[in-house]
């Protein structure tokens, strides 16, 4: 199904956006991935698949590293076609705890380096009247939780971002929507469970259940292929008319 597409996908190399870069991959899509630590696995498991892979290992605070992405991305396959905006970091802290550098972190990762690689994607989406923008938000995007005010202004945020850009790409081919997961089990949240496990004195599993019980109705993590399966949908025709939505996909965590 996108056979000759270029997929960019921020903070790939790990979770839910390695998931996703696979899922696309298995359509067709040649990939470009992003994100620290190892790159050469994630790449020559995307190349199994069939398709060609690049990697640019540019750190999402930077606007100027972002920048060298989007013009490495251009110049290796022409241009992205479909951009996953994914890659992100958490922090607990209460408000008035918060290190302000972590505030600064969260908001410049996970909200700010979408808006940059948005703005150096469009043109190109345009002059091909196609192109889908993908925002990996989360149910906090649409609800808070205490301890987490960044991560929660951040992913809110996007979510009206997200909504903007939809109402400005409108009458042509490009749809930009959210994707909002509850608990995955990535290392951004196997780390909240460790944390939780030690501060309690209890084990990961206890911490674990504890950890569902307390959001997602269904006892039950999203996978990162059921991600990569909802990426697969807002990037076929079907989803042509899917605009500026933010979709949970959080076993029942925002219907409560
Ligand atoms: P993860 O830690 O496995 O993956 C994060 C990715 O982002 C990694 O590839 C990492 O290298 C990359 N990254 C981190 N900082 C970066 C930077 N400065 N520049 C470039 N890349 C950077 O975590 P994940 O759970 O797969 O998270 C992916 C996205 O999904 C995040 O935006 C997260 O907020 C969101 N999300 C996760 C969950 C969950 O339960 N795991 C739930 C909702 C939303």
């Amino acid at each position: 199904m996108l056979k000759g597409k270029t997929a960019l996908v921020t903070g790939s190399t790990s979770g839910i956006g390695l998931a996703i870069a696979k899922a696309l991959a298995q359509q067709g899509a040649n990939i470009v991935l992003n994100g620290f630590g190892d790159a050469e696995t994630p790449k020559a498991q995307i190349e199994a698949l069939g398709v060609r892979a690049e990697y640019h290992g540019a750190d999402m605070s930077q606007p100027g590293q972002i920048e060298d992405m989007m013009k490495f991305a251009a110049s290796r396959f022409g241009r992205v076609d479909i951009l996953v905006n994914n890659a992100g970091i958490q922090h607990v802290a209460k408000v008035e705890d918060f290190p302000p550098e972590r505030w600064d972190a969260i908001i410049a990762i996970n909200l700010t380096s979408a808006f940059h690689t948005t703005r150096l994607a469009i043109p190109a989406m345009r002059e091909a009247n196609w192109g889908r923008i993908i925002n990996v938000a989360s149910a906090h995007g649409l609800v808070a939780s205490a301890q987490k005010s960044a991560y929660v202004a951040a992913k809110h945020g996007i979510v009206g971002f997200t909504k903007s850009v939809a109402l400005e790409t409108a009458t042509t081919g490009i749809t930009s929507n959210a994707i909002c997961p509850g608990w995955v089990l990535t290392q951004l949240v196997q780390k909240q469970i460790d944390d939780r496990a030690a501060r309690e004195g209890i084990s990961a599993t206890q911490a674990q259940n504890e950890l569902l019980g307390e959001k997602q109705p269904s006892l039950q993590f999203t996978t990162v292929e059921q991600l990569g399966g909802l990426a697969v949908f807002l990037c076929s025709p079907a989803a042509d008319q899917v605009r500026g939505v933010a979709w949970q996909m959080d076993g029942g965590w925002t219907a409560q």
